[in-house]
């Protein structure tokens, strides 16, 4: 009898990366990140997810699963986008310790050993902190460091700058951001919201070992627009400002006219238009301000997301 998935021990460790037409990459992928599992103590996999590659890295990836039993292939029935491809692998592992790791070798493999050592003294997240990025443009490098430092003035989460998805969690952190159900998922970030202990480990970050980015431009910009929209609902609020503003402003004019109407100095009808402008359009902002108000609080609702996360609990009847 074959005993169900569910039922073998679970590894302690699994190393997930996502694939998109990386045919290129993933032979030495898969080289160096066994290396790193051989010296590693404990059984281990490694979950490949193929996001709908239009090359021959699903070939690849069976290949490499029917010749090495720690290796899982992941086929999604099309292109969904890093953060979901990443999400299906995490979903499939059973490891007790995660990895998540970029196909490409930009994140060195082989820094697992010091992940592991800062998770053995209590971390629940190890995360790469890039100390400098090699092989990417200065545009790139700059629109990154906008991005955090943006994102970071409107949420009210921290989010580590120059820091990817490169990363060590543990099962507790995994099952919490599994546990988040919304579509739009800006991962770091998420991880960076559920807590606990959370450390840097400073590294280098290479180019890519071969073929392309995946990360257009305009891949890029939607990504920033997920990662603001999933923490922030400031730019919802900016109504609510803005009408505050208007509404005064709006005020102003009524009194304004108002008084050249008292004073006989205004041109007929221009009191009576310019008193209905005022008033309505300030009345208009406010009221798109407070409709602003409660989207944003049905959208942090329709999220989901656990209202708080225990970490301990101590004492109580044995
Ligand atoms: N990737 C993916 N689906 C996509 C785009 C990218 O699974 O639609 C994978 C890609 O194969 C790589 C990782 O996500 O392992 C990061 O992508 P990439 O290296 O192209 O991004 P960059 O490092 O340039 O930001
Ligand atoms: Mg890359």
């Amino acid at each position: 009898m074959v005993a169900a998935m569910s039922e073998l021990p679970h590894p302690a460790l699994s190393v997930v990366a996502p694939c998109y037409n990386e045919q290129e990459v993933l032979p030495e992928f898969l080289r160096r990140i066994g290396a790193v599992l051989d010296k590693a103590a404990g059984v281990a996999e490694v979950v490949l997810v193929d996001d709908g590659s239009r090359d021959r890295t699903w070939d690849v990836m069976t290949a490499a699963a029917a010749a090495d039993p720690r290796i899982v292939a992941v086929r999604l029935m099309r292109n969904h986008g890093h953060q979901l491809a990443l999400t299906a692998g995490l979903s499939v592992c059973r490891g007790e310790r995660i990895l998540i790791i970029d196909a490409d070798l930009q994140d060195p493999p082989e820094l697992l050993p010091d992940m592991m050592a800062l998770m053995d003294q209590g971390a629940d997240v190890v995360y790469g902190q890039r100390r400098q990025r090699d092989g990417e443009s200065l545009f790139k490098r700059a629109t990154a460091a906008g991005f955090y430092r943006l994102i970071n003035r409107l949420t009210d989460v921290d989010i580590p700058a120059d820091a990817g998805d490169f990363r060590l969690v543990t099962r507790r952190v995994l099952d919490l951001l599994l546990a988040m159900p919304e579509r739009h998922r800006f991962i770091r970030g998420m991880v960076a919201w559920i807590g606990g202990r959370q450390v840097p480990l400073i590294y280098d970050r290479h180019a890519r070992a071969a073929g392309e980015s995946k990360y257009p431009l305009s891949k890029m910009i939607r990504f920033a627009a997920d990662a603001i929209t999933a923490f922030s609902v400031v730019p919802l609020m900016a109504s609510m400002t803005i009408g505050w503003v208007m509404a005064a402003v709006g005020f102003g004019f009524f009194i304004y006219s108002m008084i050249g109407w008292l004073m006989h100095a205004n041109l007929p009808g221009w009191t009576s238009i310019m008193a209905a402008l005022g008033l309505l359009s300030g009345m208009q902002f406010l009221m798109l301000g407070i409709i602003g108000a409660y989207l944003g609080r049905l959208y942090d609702q329709s999220k989901g997301r656990p209202l708080f996360m225990i970490r301990d609990i101590v004492g109580g009847p044995k």
